[in-house]
């Protein structure tokens, strides 16, 4: 089996691990006690069902693209995890480590945001389980995201801006790391992606698998049995690609992640530490991390999660890039022949499929992509890119 757990170090062969301060190990070891005992407990799995069923608005259905498959020439089938409650997948492990954290006797939730969705994501699971939330973000991206900061307040949440070194997401990560080792008692720091130490990544796909697991009936229900010939995700930290190739990992589905071109941490990365675990990053000669760039604030990431790393390393899935100006005729022609404004995450996703198609995706083959987010919140920006 492919996606199974990481070893007891939290390896996933190279990559992972702990890389974290002293301080920190008891927190990560309580966590993963926690979690082990819940995702052994049916009891624990049937209020996680119920919620994603009655609040989240699970399951998403997987829907055929005809007329998108008519222009590309190949048959294209969308994963609409866009249709879940806050409009992206960020949702299903929110829920997960917000029940966690009652699971756990604490009443305090915190998390670091950097474009701001995974902080209303956790703010929205937070008001709904009566947790106290903190929301650490970058000064800088603090005025970026106005619009999440009075979302994330509106929803109850405190948002600290972090007013030290580049004043954005690493910042902001440090606080929450920081946060954490003072208040571990009481309180649990949510990961909003396949990112951080042991158990985090693990954990936090296991938490999105119900996108794979889903998607794996739904489609072999549409293809009479079959499984889709290539299964295509937009790859920042790597959650919604990690919890969609964890459902066809052991078919014969070929597992493609898009990055944007300026942040394909896999390709152009190197290995370092990045948000306590070892992976592929963007750096410079001197290990220094440096910026990633996109048209996508929620793919400017100059990490991935570790298990992409392997994946890639032992060669089950591809990792591609694209350029910011495909991803915006993406958003366009979804919008257009399907009548879905695309989050421009998945547009990636959906720009590689366009450029492939015909080429290394061969004429007929069944494309499977995962819609991982609506494009609601992208709307303006790209209005001002369009008609400047
Ligand atoms: C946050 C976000 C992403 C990037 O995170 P991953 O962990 O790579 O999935 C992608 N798409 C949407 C819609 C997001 O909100």
């Amino acid at each position: 089996m492919t996606m199974i757990e990481p070893d007891e170090t939290g390896r996933f062969g190279d990559y992972g691990g702990r890389f974290i301060p002293e301080s920190l190990i008891p927190a990560c070891r309580q966590l993963e006690d926690a979690f082990r005992a819940a995702w052994a407990d049916p009891g624990f799995h049937a209020e996680l069902d119920a919620m994603l069923r009655d609040y989240a608005g699970r399951p998403s259905p997987t829907t055929e693209a005809k007329n998108l498959s008519e222009r590309l020439g190949v048959r294209v089938l969308l994963k609409r995890d866009e249709l879940n409650h806050t409009g992206s997948h960020k949702i299903n492990n929110v829920i997960g480590q917000a029940l966690l954290t009652r699971h756990m006797g604490k009443r305090r939730i915190i998390a670091e945001t950097g474009a701001g969705q995974h902080g209303v994501a956790t703010a929205t699971a937070a008001a709904f389980f009566g947790l106290d939330c903190v929301v650490y973000m970058g000064e800088v991206d603090t005025q970026r995201q106005a619009l999440n900061v009075f979302k994330m307040e509106l929803l109850g949440a405190e948002v600290r801006p972090v007013v030290s070194g580049s004043r954005t997401l690493k910042d902001a990560i440090n606080d929450a790391m920081r946060d954490w080792v003072a208040s571990v008692e009481d309180t649990h720091y949510c990961i909003g992606s396949v990112m951080g130490p042991h158990p985090y990544p693990w954990m936090v796909r296991e938490f999105q698998r119900v996108i794979g697991d889903e998607a794996l009936v739904q489609c072999r229900a549409i293809l009479d049995g079959a499984d889709p010939d290539v299964v295509v995700a937009c790859v920042g930290g790597g959650s919604n690609a990690a919890g969609i190739f964890a459902g066809f990992a052991d078919t014969a589905s070929e597992l493609v992640g898009v990055q944007p071109e300026g942040g394909a941490a896999i390709g152009r990365g190197l290995p370092g530490v990045v948000h306590g675990s070892k992976s592929l990053l963007l750096q410079d000669e001197e290990g220094q991390v440096t910026e990633a760039h996109s048209v996508s604030a929620g793919l400017d990431y100059p990490g991935v999660g570790p298990e992409h790393a392997h994946l890639d390393a032992i060669g089950r899935a591809r990792y591609e890039t694209v350029a910011d100006a495909e991803v915006l005729d993406a958003f366009q022609l979804l919008s257009r022949t399907e009548g879905i404004i695309p989050a421009l995450e998945p547009a990636h996703a959906l720009a590689w499929v366009m450029r492939e198609a015909g080429r290394s995706i061969p004429a007929g083959a069944t494309v499977l992509i995962n819609l991982c987010g609506r494009g609601d919140k992208d709307a303006a920006q790209v209005m001002g890119m369009l008609k400047p």
